[in-house]
C-alpha cells in the first residue's frame, strides 16, 4: 500500500460528533460531580466555590467543544493546538487545587480530553496536551507540593502515559482501516473500469494505474506467456516505461509462479535468493528488487500471464498486498479474455466466412480509409476486380463442395502474391477485390499477372480425388488519383474493366500493361510483390 497517499476520510460534522461524544459525556460528568461536590460541602466555603467554578467552566469548556469545537476545527485545523493548549492549561490548574477538589478528577479528565484530541486533531497537539500536563504536574512538584511523590508520579507519569497509548492505538486503528478502505476502493475501481474495457491496451494499462495507485512499487510488469517465455506487454521501473520485451521464465521468480500455479510473496529477496541460489534476471535499470509478490493470470483455469510488483527496499509488501494483486489478477484475466473474445468477433464479422478474405463491407470501409489516405497523400492506389471465368461450370460438372475448394485455392493465391497492407475482399460470389496502396499502373498489372499465371496452373482435386481444370480468371485494374478521386467510381471503372477483360475471351486483364505503361509518365522503383 502506498501509505503517504493515505487520506482520512472526510467525515461530516454529526459523525465526528458521534465519535467524541462519549468522551465529551465523560467529561461532562466529571465537571458536574465537581458541581455537586460543592453543593455537598457548602458553595460558601473556600473548596465549595473552587469546586463550582472549574466545575461550571468545565461542563462549559465541554459543551463549547461538542457544539462550536468540531465546525471551528474543520475551518481552521489550526485550532486543535489552541484546543490542546487551553485543555493542557485547564488540567494544569486541577492539578495546582486538586487539594482542594475531589480527588482523581485530572486523570480521567485527561483521558477524555486525550481521546477527543486524538480523533478530532491528530497526534501532535495531543502530545503537546500531554507535555503541558508534564511541565504543569513538574512546576507543581517544585514550587508547591514538594513532598507528594505519589501524586506525582499519577499525573506527570501516568497521564502522558496513557496519552500516548490511547493516540497511537487510535490513529493506528485508524490507519489500519485506511489500508483495508483504499484497498477495497481500488478494486471497486478496477473492476469497475475493467468490466467495460475490451482492448487488451486498455486492460494492461487500467492494470498498471491500478498498481501505481494501490502499491508502494518501485517496478512492475505485465507478462504473457508464450512458451517458455514471458513477453512484457508492459514493464515499468523506476518512474519510467520500458518497451516490450521478452525474458526466459526458466529460474525466475515468474517461472516459480507458473510451476507452483499460485502467487508468491518474497518479503525479502536478497536474503531468498541466496538461500535457494537463484540468479539474479536484471530487466529495465541496473538495479535489483528487494521485495516482490507476483499473481497468475489465469484465464480458464490455465495460466496465460502474470503480474508481477517489486520494490527496492525490503519488507515492503505484506499478505493484505498479495490478496489486492490477486483479486486485480482475477479481474484483469476476466478482462483480458473478454477482450480475447471481442477481437475475435470483430474480426469474424469482418471475414468473409469461406475464404477468410475481408467481406464486402469491411472492404469496402477500409478501402474508403485507403482511398482518403492516398488522396490526402498524393500517392497512387490501385484496385484489382477479379472474377472466375466459367465457374457455374465447376459447380454444375464437380459439386458446390468443390466450386468451393476453387474459390479457397484461389484466395490463397491471391494472399501469396500481395503485401500485408494491401486489402484483398469477397465482392460477392466468385469475384474479388484487391486494393494495392503505393502501386501504380504496370506495379499492379505485375501482380494480375502473377495471380493470373498462378492460378491457372493450380492443380485442385474434386471429391474423389480427381484433378480438375484448372480455373482461370479475368481481372480489371483502375487507378486512383490517377484516374479518379472517388473509391466508388474506382471500383465501378475496375468492374468496368474486368468485363472487358471477360469479352476477350477471360484469362486476362485489362488495361494491357503497354496501355498501363504509357499513362506512366514516371515510372517508380517500388514493387508491390510480397
Ligand atoms: P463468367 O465467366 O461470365 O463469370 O461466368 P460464371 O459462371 O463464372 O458467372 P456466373 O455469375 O454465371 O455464376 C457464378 C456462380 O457462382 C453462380 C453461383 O451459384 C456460384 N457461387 C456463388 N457463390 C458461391 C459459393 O460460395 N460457392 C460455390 N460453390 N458457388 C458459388
Ligand atoms: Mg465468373
Ligand atoms: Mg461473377
Amino acid at each position: 500500500m502506498n501509505r503517504h497517499s493515505l487520506q482520512p476520510p472526510n467525515l461530516t460534522t454529526a459523525k465526528q460528533l458521534k465519535l467524541v461524544l462519549p468522551a465529551v459525556t465523560i467529561g461532562g460528568l466529571v465537571f458536574l460531580s465537581l458541581i455537586i461536590n460543592s453543593f455537598r460541602v457548602n458553595p460558601s466555603t473556600q473548596a465549595g466555590r473552587i469546586s463550582l467554578i472549574f466545575g461550571a467552566a468545565g461542563l462549559l469548556y465541554m459543551i463549547f467543544i461538542s457544539i462550536w469545537g468540531i465546525p471551528l476545527l474543520r475551518k481552521q485545523p489550526f485550532f486543535g493546538w489552541s484546543l490542546a493548549i487551553v485543555s493542557g492549561l485547564g488540567v494544569g490548574v486541577i492539578d495546582l487545587y486538586q487539594p482542594e477538589l475531589m480527588p482523581g478528577i485530572p486523570l480521567p479528565l485527561s483521558i477524555t480530553i486525550v481521546v477527543i484530541l486524538a480523533l478530532l486533531s491528530g497526534r501532535w497537539p495531543t502530545y503537546l496536551f500531554a507535555l503541558m500536563v508534564i511541565i504543569a504536574n513538574v512546576l507543581i512538584f517544585l514550587y508547591a507540593f514538594a513532598g507528594q511523590t505519589e501524586m506525582f508520579i499519577l499525573e506527570a507519569v501516568l497521564i502522558p502515559a496513557f496519552a500516548i497509548v490511547i493516540t497511537e492505538t487510535i490513529l493506528g486503528l485508524r490507519n489500519t482501516l485506511l489500508v483495508e478502505m483504499t484497498r477495497l476502493q481500488t478494486l471497486n475501481r478496477v473492476a469497475r473500469s475493467l468490466a467495460s474495457s475490451l482492448e487488451m491496451h486498455q486492460v494492461v494499462s487500467l492494470v498498471s494505474s491500478a498498481i501505481q495507485n494501490a502499491f508502494a512499487a518501485d517496478t512492475y510488469y505485465v507478462g504473457m506467456l508464450q512458451g517458455e517465455s514471458l513477453h512484457m506487454e508492459l514493464f515499468f521501473d523506476d518512474g519510467e516505461f520500458f518497451p516490450a520485451t521478452d525474458i526466459e521464465i526458466k529460474g525466475t521468480l515468474a517461472g516459480r509462479v507458473v510451476e507452483t500455479q499460485r502467487s508468491l510473496l518474497i518479503r525479502d529477496l536478497v536474503a531468498e535468493r541466496k538461500k535457494r541460489n537463484l540468479p539474479f534476471i536484471i530487466v529495465g535499470r541496473q538495479r535489483t528488487s528487494s521485495s516482490w509478490v507476483g499473481t497468475p493470470l489465469k484465464m480458464n483455469g490455465h495460466i496465460a500471464g502474470i503480474i508481477g510488483v517489486a520494490s527496492y527496499q525490503k519488507n515492503v509488501f505484506d499478505e493484505g498486498d498479495l490478496e489486492l494483486l490477486e483479486n486485480i489478477a482475477q479481474q484483469a484475466a476476466l478482462a483480458l479474455d473478454n477482450a480475447g473474445h471481442h477481437a475475435e468477433v470483430e474480426t469474424r464479422s469482418q471475414q468473409d466466412s469461406l475464404t477468410g478474405v475481408l467481406n464486402h463491407n469491411a472492404f469496402l470501409t477500409r478501402l474508403e480509409r485507403q482511398a482518403r489516405e492516398a488522396v490526402g497523400s498524393k500517392k497512387p492506389l490501385a484496385l484489382i476486380m477479379l472474377d472466375i471465368d466459367h465457374f457455374k461450370l465447376y459447380n454444375d460438372q464437380f459439386g458446390h463442395l468443390t466450386g468451393d475448394e476453387v474459390l479457397t485455392n484461389l484466395c490463397q493465391v491471391i494472399r501469396r502474391h500481395v503485401k500485408k497492407a494491401d486489402l484483398v475482399g469477397r465482392w460477392g460470389g466468385e469475384e474479388f477485390v484487391i486494393s494495392l496502396p503505393n502501386a501504380n499502373g504496370p506495379q499492379a498489372f505485375h501482380v494480375a499477372e502473377r495471380i493470373r499465371t498462378t492460378v491457372e496452373n493450380l492443380a485442385i482435386k474434386d471429391r474423389v480425388g480427381q484433378l480438375i481444370p484448372a480455373p482461370t480468371v479475368s481481372q480489371g485494374i483502375a487507378l486512383l488519383v490517377d484516374e479518379t478521386m472517388d473509391f466508388i467510381q474506382l471500383v465501378d471503372l475496375a468492374d468496368q474493366r474486368l468485363y472487358i477483360a471477360k469479352d476477350h475471351g477471360g484469362n486476362g486483364i485489362e488495361p494491357t500493361l503497354p496501355a498501363l505503361e504509357e499513362n506512366q509518365p514516371q515510372p517508380e522503383t517500388q514493387d508491390t510483390e510480397a
